[in-house]
C-alpha cells in the first residue's frame, strides 16, 4: 500500500519555517501582509478569502479585505489595486476570482506590482518561471512541488505526467518539473477524448492530477510505484453500498469533498499519493503565506 503523504503535516512544517522568518523580519520592523480583492459575492471565493484571513492571523501577518459591490467598474477596481500596490502594509495581493464579467482578469493582474503578486498570475512572472527564474511561484503548483520534495521524491529524469493545462495549476506545475529536469508530459481533455490519456499516464513515475472531474484517475491508469499528486477538489454525494444518496438530517443528499484520483484503489498500487482533503489544498494556503513573505523581502531589498 502507498505512503500516504499527509500535507497537514506538511503544512504545519512549512508554518513552522513562517514564524522563525517572520520572526527575523520584526527585528528589522517588517510585517508581511496579504490584501484579498474580491469584487462582488461569489460564494467559493467569500469561503476562501475567510481562510486566507485565519491564516493571516495564525502567524502574525497583516490581513487587508478589500471587498467590492459586483456594479463597481473595471476603472474603479484598478484604482483600488494602485492603493493597494502603494499600501506598505501589504506585501501580497490576491485577486479572488471570479470577477463579474464586465472586469477583465488581465487587466486588474496586469496592474498588480509584480513583487506583490503572489498567486504568481502577472504575465512578467509568469515569464520568469518559463525561464526558469521564478521570484513567486504559483501556490498551488509550488505546494505539489514541495509535497514531493519533502517526501524525496526525485525529479531529475523523472517521467511526469500532469492531467489538466490550466493556467492556475496544470501548466505552471508542468514548468516547475521542467525546471527541475523531469520529462514532461501535459494531457488535458482533449488528450481523453482521442483516447489517448492511459497511454502516457501508466508511463508516469509522478502524476499531477488537476482535472476537477471525481474519479478520473482509476487503478488502471496509474503505473505500478508511481508517486501520485492528486489536486482535484469535487464535492460528490454520499452514496451507500447499493448506491443510493444518503441523505442527511434534512433530507438532503449527503456530500463529502473528494480529489481526481480514486483513491481507494489507487493507493494500493502507487508508492506515494496525497489524500483529499489533507494533501495539496492544506500546503497551497501555507504556499500563499511563505509567498507574502518572500514578497516582503524583496520590497525591503533584503532577497
Ligand atoms: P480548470 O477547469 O481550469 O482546468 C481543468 C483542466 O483539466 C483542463 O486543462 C482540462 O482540459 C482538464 N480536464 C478536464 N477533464 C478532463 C478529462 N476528462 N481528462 C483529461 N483532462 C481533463 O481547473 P483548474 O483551475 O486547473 O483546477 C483543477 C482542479 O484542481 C479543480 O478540481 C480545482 O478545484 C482544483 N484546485 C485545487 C487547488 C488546491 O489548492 N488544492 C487549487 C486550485 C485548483
Amino acid at each position: 500500500m502507498a505512503e500516504i503523504i499527509d500535507g497537514n503535516a506538511v503544512a504545519e512544517e512549512i508554518k513552522e519555517e513562517i514564524l522563525a522568518e517572520k520572526a527575523r523580519l520584526e527585528e528589522k520592523g517588517i510585517t508581511p501582509g496579504i490584501a484579498t480583492l474580491l469584487v462582488g459575492d461569489d460564494f467559493g471565493s467569500k469561503m476562501y478569502r475567510g481562510q486566507v484571513e485565519k491564516n493571516c492571523e495564525s502567524v502574525g501577518f497583516n490581513y487587508i479585505e478589500k471587498t467590492l459591490p459586483a456594479e463597481t467598474t473595471e476603472e474603479q477596481v484598478i484604482e483600488v489595486v494602485k492603493e493597494l500596490n502603494a499600501d506598505p502594509r501589504v506585501s501580497g495581493i490576491l485577486p479572488l476570482r471570479p470577477f463579474p464579467e464586465h472586469i477583465s482578469d488581465s487587466a486588474v493582474i496586469q496592474n498588480i506590482r509584480e513583487d506583490k503578486d503572489i498567486d504568481c498570475f502577472h504575465p512578467a512572472n509568469m515569464g520568469r518561471l518559463a525561464l526558469g527564474e521564478p521570484t513567486l511561484a504559483p501556490c498551488t503548483p509550488s505546494a505539489c512541488i514541495e509535497l514531493m520534495e519533502r517526501v524525496g521524491v526525485e525529479f531529475e529524469g523523472a517521467e511526469i505526467v500532469v492531467t489538466g493545462h490550466s493556467n492556475i495549476v496544470g501548466k505552471p506545475v508542468a514548468l516547475l518539473a521542467l525546471n527541475r529536469n523531469a520529462t514532461v508530459t501535459v494531457t488535458h481533455i482533449f488528450t481523453s477524448q482521442a483516447g489517448n490519456l492511459e497511454k502516457h499516464t501508466t508511463g508516469a513515475d509522478i502524476l499531477i492530477v488537476a482535472a476537477g472531474k471525481a474519479g478520473l484517475i482509476t487503478a488502471d491508469l496509474v503505473k505500478e510505484g508511481a508517486v501520485v499528486i492528486d489536486v482535484g477538489i469535487n464535492r460528490v454525494k454520499v452514496l451507500d453500498d447499493e448506491g443510493n444518496p444518503v441523505l442527511n438530517e434534512k433530507g438532503k443528499p449527503k456530500t463529502k469533498t473528494v480529489g481526481d484520483v480514486a483513491f481507494d484503489e489507487v493507493k494500493e498500487k502507487a508508492k506515494a499519493i496525497t489524500p483529499v482533503p489533507g494533501g495539496v489544498g492544506a500546503v497551497t494556503n501555507m504556499m500563499l503565506l511563505k509567498n507574502a513573505l518572500t514578497a516582503a523581502k524583496m520590497q525591503a531589498g533584503l532577497e
